[in-house]
């Protein structure tokens, strides 16, 4: 009964609503539980850190739709950096404080039904050369059946595209999970062909291939750093992967 209560309440869209974010899910990590103890691994260098974040079986995703018209503008204001401010104040300053607060209050509800909750961070790198976090949060993403991931390495949710910015609550709350996405990226290569680091290799995501086979982190990373001599270099962001992607533009999305 308890159960069946935990349930309803976290029926994804009155959930996702209460908290103020546009997508939530439910994802099952057994699966995937080698490639978190190794991308954890690889981010801390510390096994045991690894290995306690792969004693939480599931995963909460939550996301929030970024500004469509801060998106839009990406490709003029690379040539201006000082024009990126109000996306990086948007990226930064307002939705990633709304995505940690929103995973606080999941956090302390989870943990008032009486089961574990570890919030995760939302995404900044955390080894700056590789581009790796902790987690992954577009794998949990993925496993709740919120996208699937992109060409370009991303997670494409179908209403949103690649405009998402995601958080995640590691949990051991027997809900029900999410199913997968697969591959919907069809013949597109818009990211691919855009992408002026040429990081993409416009090969379709494959579980069983590592991220190199699709994507170089180390040429993005070059280039956000500058070492590529672009009009972005000061900036750290570029985002053409994200603002070409047509399935995210509003003209694309189905209502
Ligand atoms: S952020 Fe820019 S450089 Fe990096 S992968 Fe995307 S398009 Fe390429
Ligand atoms: S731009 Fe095209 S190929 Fe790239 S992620 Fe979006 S749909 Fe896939």
């Amino acid at each position: 009964m308890a159960m069946q209560r935990l349930e309803a309440e976290l029926e994804p869209g009155s959930l996702a609503s209460q908290l103020g974010v546009d997508l939530l899910g439910v994802a099952d990590l057994t699966p995937a539980q080698p490639f978190i103890l190794a991308q954890c691994e690889k981010a801390l260098r510390s096994q045991e850190s690894a290995q306690f974040l792969t004693t939480f079986p599931r995963a909460l995703s939550l996301g929030i739709h970024i500004s469509d018209a801060l998106v839009e503008r990406l490709p003029d204001n690379r040539q201006e950096p000082r024009n990126l401010s109000p996306y990086i104040f948007h990226i930064y300053n307002v939705v990633n404080p709304t995505l940690e607060a929103a995973s606080l209050r999941l956090t302390r509800w989870l943990q008032g039904h009486s089961f574990k909750a570890l919030p995760l961070p939302a995404s900044s790198p955390w080894n700056r050369q590789e581009l790796v976090a902790i987690f992954s949060h577009k794998l949990a993403a993925h496993l709740s059946g919120l996208g699937w991931i992109g060409k370009n390495s991303l997670l494409i949710t179908p209403h949103y595209g690649p405009r998402v910015r995601w958080i995640t609550v590691l949990t051991d709350a027997p809900l029900e999970t999410g199913t997968p996405l697969h591959k919907k990226c069809g013949r597109c290569r818009e990211c691919v062909e855009v992408c002026p680091a040429a990081a993409f290799t416009g090969i379709e995501f494959d579980p069983s291939d590592p991220r190199e086979a699709r994507y170089d982190a180390a040429k993005c990373s070059l280039y956000l750093l500058g070492d590529a001599g672009s009009a972005s270099s000061s900036s750290h962001v570029c985002g053409l992967c994200i603002a070409a992607c047509p399935v995210g533009k509003p003209s694309y999305r189905k209502v």
